[in-house]
Order: structure tokens, then sequence, then C-alpha cells
């Protein structure tokens, strides 16, 4: 790129970047004070943390909320023809932020905000003394902000419609019920046919295999290195709850978790991380300070961790390539050859945990899930409804039951967090991943042979071009549409799952 070089021309949005740039700045210190709360941050910091987090927050709505900023916003949306397609991103993007920030009023800012500081001590708190009674409360008032927020948002046929819309522009709750009522059916016969073969174990031993921190550490950052990650614009740390934290365009940061024993978690975790970062780290500099330079949903956003994650990380070809780097930094996988490693990294058995599940029971977690929020937000349940509903899912979906409310309704911090509407896209994502590296190995001819010799740079600048750079200049979906022909669907999951789990173990063995 070459200095001063712009996409953005046409006067009126010119003038628009120049007043969004505070509010990118604001994002920026948000960001990192949200990163430095999750890694290094002394306990004693975090009240006053929550202080200023807030008031910064407070300041970006105002800027959202500026009059003259939407009076720029209606400039430019009747003069949209003149636009280029990244002009009408920053318009579209803008417009978005100024109906949900009108939205949200304060008397409902003040309620979600109420809800992540006591409700989520709340929810730790019941969660540590298996106790879904001490957070019941506080489940119905996410409930109810949740249906309050849906109105106030708008919808034309569900209410969900709305919720689902801030994690992922555009998607529907029709959408989602469609993609599973397809995917649950046929993946349930799947897991049966694979659980009967026991190509892939239930267990392994080396899932209780202990490790050294410090060398595992050197392991993720070689792995990192070989896949692609960009130091000069990234660090690796450690949280209790892995994730990627892009501050901005020079500085994407992922963290990692090791818990000491069960070595594919933190290399797979890194991985996923990876996937995610290398997103980020590949958005078009042009983009860099506007509304446009960060990814497009979240949904596509998992689309990226799920692709690197499953079908590079979990592959067999991948953990055959590495195995001396394995061998090397973890030595007890010197213990086992790399067909047993590969089994190792694809146990599959129907279990209580979401972020314990493997790669196809998961979508039976994310399901119940969705199933859970939606019928929630329509005022079909209410919180005393849920644990009961939970395990009896579990029971259909999976033949498991939790034994306490931590292997149950109170696992995920999501709706503590009064996130409702985020669990789809997990699913999503993970489907589109697969549409998606079935779109490269086709036309980019010897893509999987250099993938095999660890070659990445092809699979890199293939994502770059088709999804990365574009950040979000356009809708997660027509961005899909456009890059590789269609959105999330099943078929294209399934495809790829009963060919690795049905095919290839014949040809492996
Ligand atoms: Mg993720």
């Amino acid at each position: 790129m070459e200095a001063g070089e712009t996409v953005f021309k046409h006067p009126t949005v010119v003038r628009l970047l120049e007043a969004c740039k505070p509010l990118w700045a604001l994002s920026y210190a948000r960001n990192l004070m949200s990163w430095d709360t999750a890694t290094y941050m002394p306990p004693g910091g975090a009240a006053e943390r929550g202080l200023a987090s807030a008031e910064i927050m407070k300041l970006s709505r105002r800027l959202i909320l500026d009059p003259s900023l939407e009076k720029l916003v209606e400039e430019a949306e009747s003069r949209i023809d003149e636009l280029n397609v990244y002009e009408r991103g920053v318009v579209r993007v803008l417009r978005r932020e100024i109906k949900y920030a009108k939205a949200v009023t304060d008397e409902l800012l003040a309620r979600m905000a109420r809800v992540s500081s006591e409700g989520l001590q709340a929810w730790r708190s019941a969660k540590e003394k298996e106790r879904f009674d001490v957070w019941k409360p506080w489940l119905d008032e996410v409930i109810s902000i949740a249906r309050e927020l849906a109105e106030r948002l708008g919808y034309d046929e569900h209410p969900y419609d709305a919720l689902l819309d801030i994690f992922e522009e555009g998607l529907r709750r029709s959408y989602v019920e469609k993609v599973f009522s397809n995917l649950i059916p046929r993946l349930k016969k799947l897991v049966e046919k694979v659980l009967a073969d026991e190509f892939y174990p239930r267990r392994h031993p080396l899932e209780g295999a202990g490790y050294e921190k410090a060398s595992m550490e050197k392991l993720l950052r070689r792995l990192l290195t070989i896949l692609g990650y960009d130091w000069s614009r990234g660090r690796l740390d450690e949280s209790p709850h892995p994730f990627t934290m892009p501050i901005a365009w020079g500085d994407v940061r992922i963290t990692v978790r090791y818990e000491g024993y069960d070595p594919r978690r933190p290399i797979l975790g890194a991985i996923h991380e990876f996937g995610h970062a290398l997103y980020d780290q590949q958005i078009d500099r042009r983009l860099a300070l506007t509304p446009i330079g960060s990814a497009a949903g979240l949904g596509i956003h998992e689309s990226q961790s799920r692709l690197w994650e499953l079908m590079v990380g979990q592959s067999y070809w991948f953990i055959r390539a590495v195995k001396h780097l394995l061998e090397r930094y973890v030595p007890v996988f010197r213990d086992y050859d790399w067909l047993e490693v590969y089994r190792y990294f694809n146990l599959v058995r129907p279990s209580l945990v979401r972020v314990e599940a493997d790669e196809l029971t998961y979508h039976m977690h994310v399901y119940l899930r969705y199933r859970i929020e939606e019928m929630m937000v329509r005022g079909e349940i209410r919180a005393s409804d849920v644990p009961e509903l939970w395990d009896r899912m579990m029971e259909e979906l999976l033949g498991v039951r939790p034994r306490k409310p931590s292997e149950g309704v109170l696992q995920d911090i999501h709706w503590a967090e009064c996130y409702v509407g985020y669990f789809p896209t997990y699913t999503l994502g993970t489907l589109l991943a697969a549409r998606i590296f079935k779109r490269f190995t086709r036309e980019v001819e010897d893509g999987l042979e250099k993938l095999e010799k660890l070659d990445f740079t092809v699979l890199r600048e293939w994502l770059r071009e088709k999804i990365h750079r574009w950040g979000s200049t356009f809708p997660p979906r027509e961005l899909a549409e456009k890059a590789v022909g269609g959105y999330a669907e099943p078929d294209d999951f399934l495809e790829y799952a009963e060919w690795k789990y049905l095919r290839l173990p014949g040809e492996l063995v």
C-alpha cells in the first residue's frame, strides 16, 4: 500500500470519517482496557476499571447520537448512488450503530450494566455453590431486557430476529430454524454411527497427560509462526477464557489457557484464536480507523476460527506433519504414533459441557441454547422453567443428564453477560467454515498439497482476498455469497463430517 492511498473519496464520506475518529479512539481504549482486564489487571483494579469503561461507553454513545453525525449519514444516504462499495459500507454500519444507540435507552443501559456487574457476580457464586436459585432473578431480568431490546430495535417476523441481528447482521430466526431442523436429526444419526464404529474413541489416556506450561507455550509459538501469525502486530498471553482482541489494525492479540493436562486443549485453542486473529490482521489497511475496519459479524468471524481449528488443526495431515514438534515440546506424545495422536485430537462422545464438546455433538449444545433463548424471547418460558427444560433436552439430544447446575444451565457466561442471540453464530460459523474450505480445495488446484507441506501462504492469501480484506464493507451473508457462493448450509458441514468420520478411517488404517 502506498502512503496516503485511500478508498474514501466522496466529500460527504470524508467528513463523516473525520467525525468518526473520536469514536474509533474510544473503542480502541475500551478494547485495550478489556484485554487488560482479562489478562494482567490486579484484582483491586476491577471497580474503577468498570467505572472508567462505563464512562467511555457513555461518551461513545453521546458521539454516536450527536445530531450532526446523523445529518451527515442522511446526506450520504441521499447521495448513495455516488458512493463506492467502501463508502456505502461506512454509511450502512453507521446507520446500524445509530439505530442501536437510539434503541438502547439510558434506563435499559443501566439495567444491562447492573446485569453484567451484580448479575455476573451472582452467576459466579451460583455456579460455585451449585445453586441456580441464586442467579434465577437475574436470568429473568436478562430475558426481560432482551424482550424490551427486541421491541425497541424492531423486527418483521420474530423478536429474536432483532437480537440475532446484533451479532450477525441480517441473520433471522427463520434461517436459523431451517438450519437446525435439517442439521440436528442428520447429525444425531451420524453420531450414532461414529460411536458404533469406534475408530474415533470416546476417551483417550492422553486426556490425563500433563505438560510443562513453559514448554507448551514454546510449542504454541512455533505452531502460530508456522500458520502465519504476524508477531509484529500481535502477542500471545494467558487468560481464564481464551479470546482474540483486535485493538487496532496493527495490534491483534490472542490469549490461551494452560490447564496443565490434556495437551490438545491449548493447542487447538491457540489455533482457533489464530483463525480469529488472522481475519483481523488481514483486513485491508486502508479501512483502518474507519467504521468498516473490523470483521463483518460474529458468525463469519467464527467461520475463520473454526476453519483453522477443525479443518487444519484437527486434520490427519496436520497432526502427521507436526507430530515431531508435538514430541519435542510435550514428550508424552513420543509414546504414541501420529495416527493415535490424530485419534486423540478427534474424540467423539456425548458430553455435558459445550466448550469440551467434539465437533459433531457440539451443535446439539448450541441448538439447545438457541431453542431455550428463542422460547424465552417469545415469552413462552421463564427463568424457573429453564433448568428442567435444559436437562430434558440434553437427555433427548445426547442421552446425558447434568448432575449439577454447573454442568447444565450455569455453564456458560453468555446469558450472565446479557448476550442473547449470540449462540447460533457458533454453529453457523462452523457450517460456513466447511463451505469455505471445500471451495478453497476446489479452486486452488494444489492447495491441499501445499497445506500438507505446512505451507499456509496460499490459504492465508486466498482467505485475505475472498473474505478478510473487506472488513465490514458488506454484511456477512452478502460477503459469504460473493466469496464462496453461499452462506451457512448443513449440507456442506455434513459432507465434510461424513467424509471425515465414515470414509476416512478406512483410508487411514
Ligand atoms: Mg471463537
